[in-house]
């Protein structure tokens, strides 16, 4: 934890930045977007976006009418509630209607919570200056590489101007945009996390070169995070048997990538309806129905 002050005062009591407070605060994620605009290799549409959340869950789906009484009855029931972020399913921008209702809606009725979002990045520069509107706090833009060439071995496909781009053009043009996205959000002052996936033998040793740009940029913390290669989640890249890294291998990268932020190795990579304190999951008191069911 040796973060510069102004950034500091600004994570003390986010349950994901902090050591100390994430034993005294509460985060809850709403699901609000399904559609993801780019693929990933070791994405599984069929579950949450891997890049915030552990792939193989299923998260309930709902409107930002839905996501927003979700919330307030969440804050009613757990005083320690501080963050309310939006990961998934999919990819929040690439559902900007959605998303920027259910922060609309939030930001209004319970300015008390803090706001964030995480995204591949690819529609963020169109989507910073609605995201500045709604004051939220950070945003995470998950950021596997920044070198073409590579990032075709991790994404096959992006959907741009309405057509499919592929292979090293489209990850080029993802690339590009996401670096661009962090620009202009350091650049006005909102908090940018990065997170990488550890892919071992695509981008593993890459990720040294990545942690030092994003972080020159102005990114407050770099967080990788391991490729969960679960036996249902299908196949990597076409390849059955992409290998996880292992608990030395995530270590030494982590530790490679740190530099003297080192606060961030407590992520839990939560589910996209996730609530509570950081590693617990009380999700399942807060169901649709039981929310319906709920006087507010
Ligand atoms: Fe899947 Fe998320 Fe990648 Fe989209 S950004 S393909 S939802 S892992
Ligand atoms: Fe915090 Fe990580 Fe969980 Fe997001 S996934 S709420 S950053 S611990």
């Amino acid at each position: 934890a040796h973060l510069p002050d102004h950034i500091r005062a600004k994570v003390q009591d986010h349950p994901c930045y902090s050591e100390e407070a994430h034993h005294h605060f509460a985060r809850m994620h709403v699901a609000v977007a399904p559609a993801c605009n780019i693929q990933c290799n070791y994405c599984n549409r069929k579950y949450d976006c891997s890049n915030e959340s552990r792939p193989g869950v299923v998260s309930e789906l709902m409107t930002p009418d839905q996501a927003v009484k979700k919330t307030l009855a969440v804050a009613a029931a757990i005083p320690q509630m501080s963050v309310l972020g939006i990961a998934g399913p999919g990819d929040p921008l690439a559902n900007p209607e959605r998303t920027f209702e259910t922060f609309r809606q939030l930001s209004e009725q319970a300015p008390d919570i803090k706001l964030c979002v995480s995204t591949n990045g690819l529609s963020l520069p169109d989507c910073v200056d609605e995201l500045a509107k709604h004051n939220i706090d950070h945003v995470t833009i998950t950021i596997n590489c920044v070198d073409p060439e590579i990032g075709a071995q991790i994404y096959p496909w992006i959907f741009w101007n309405n057509r499919r781009i592929r292979g090293v053009e489209g990850a080029k043009i993802l690339i590009e945009q996401q670096q661009k996205g962090l620009e202009m959000l350091t650049a006005r002052g909102i908090l940018v996390k990065v997170n990488s996936v550890m892919i071992p033998g695509v981008n593993d040793e890459h990720l040294k070169e990545v942690s030092k740009i994003v972080k020159a940029k102005g990114a407050f913390l770099h967080n990788v995070m391991p490729l969960i290669a679960e036996a249902e989640h299908g196949t990597y890249y076409g390849i059955m048997g992409q290998r996880e890294p292992t608990a030395l291998e995530l270590e030494a990268l982590q530790d490679a990538c740190a530099g003297d932020m080192s606060m961030m190795r407590h992520c839990r990579q939560c589910r996209a309806d996730a609530v509570g304190m950081l590693g617990e999951d009380r999700g399942a008191e807060f169901t649709l129905d039981k929310i319906d069911a709920m006087e507010i």
